[in-house]
């Protein structure tokens, strides 16, 4: 009989801000409630609604830095003012748990996964068009036209990056696009390369 499933599978997902990312995530895991989202930490101040220990973990510069030094994240990286980083504790416990673990990071933290963790599966989110991202930023109504235009010069930075990724998803409709990210994480579960691992010492 082949075995089931060892360890957990690690889900990068990226995109810039205006993808609908979150809205995405929250359909995803209320499908999928057996994943673990992993919560970052962050130097930011929390936004309107925003828990700490929910959306967050948010600690001081002092703080951050001082995790740095003792080495406890799997990747941090610092995005426009701010830091945000991984905790590695946690999610080694929850893969070897055979809890699939999936981080809501940028790209330069994903690459970062990239290089330790082989095995990720790294998918990009980006809506329907840059006219459509723009049309979403602005429709937030929260930012000045200063900000969404660091946002989209950002977001062309970040789209620079889509040739590292292992899918592309687009997100035009929330439900199509965590159909779509179920249907890559079935689809990984059943790769040859992945049951083989398994079978070793069967
Ligand atoms: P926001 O401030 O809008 O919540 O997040 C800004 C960016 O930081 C988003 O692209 C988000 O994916 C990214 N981010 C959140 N947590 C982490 C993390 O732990 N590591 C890295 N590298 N990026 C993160």
């Amino acid at each position: 009989m082949i075995p089931q499933k060892k360890r957990g599978q690690m889900i990068v997902l990226s995109g810039p801000s205006g993808a609908g990312k979150s809205t995405v995530i929250a359909e995803l895991l209320s499908e999928r409630s057996d994943i673990y989202f992993s919560v970052s930490f962050t130097t930011r101040k929390p936004r309107m609604g925003e828990e700490d220990g929910v959306n967050y973990n948010f600690v001081s510069e002092e703080t951050f830095q001082a995790m740095v030094e003792r080495n406890e994240f799997l990747e941090y990286a610092k995005y426009v003012d701010h830091y945000y980083g991984t905790s590695l504790k946690v999610i080694e416990e929850k893969l070897d748990a055979g809890i699939d673990v999936l981080l809501d990071i940028e790209v330069q933290g994903a690459a970062k996964v990239r290089e330790k963790c082989p095995g990720a599966v790294l998918i990009f989110i980006f809506p329907p068009s840059v006219e459509e991202l723009s049309r979403r930023l602005h429709g937030r109504h929260t930012d000045s036209e200063e900000v969404i235009e660091g946002r989209l010069r950002q977001a062309q930075i970040e789209c620079s990056e889509i040739p590292n990724y292992d899918y592309l998803v687009v997100n035009d409709t929330v439900s199509k696009a965590a159909a779509e990210i179920m249907a890559i994480l079935t689809a990984e579960g059943c790769r040859v390369k992945y049951h083989l691992d398994l079978m070793e010492g069967v």
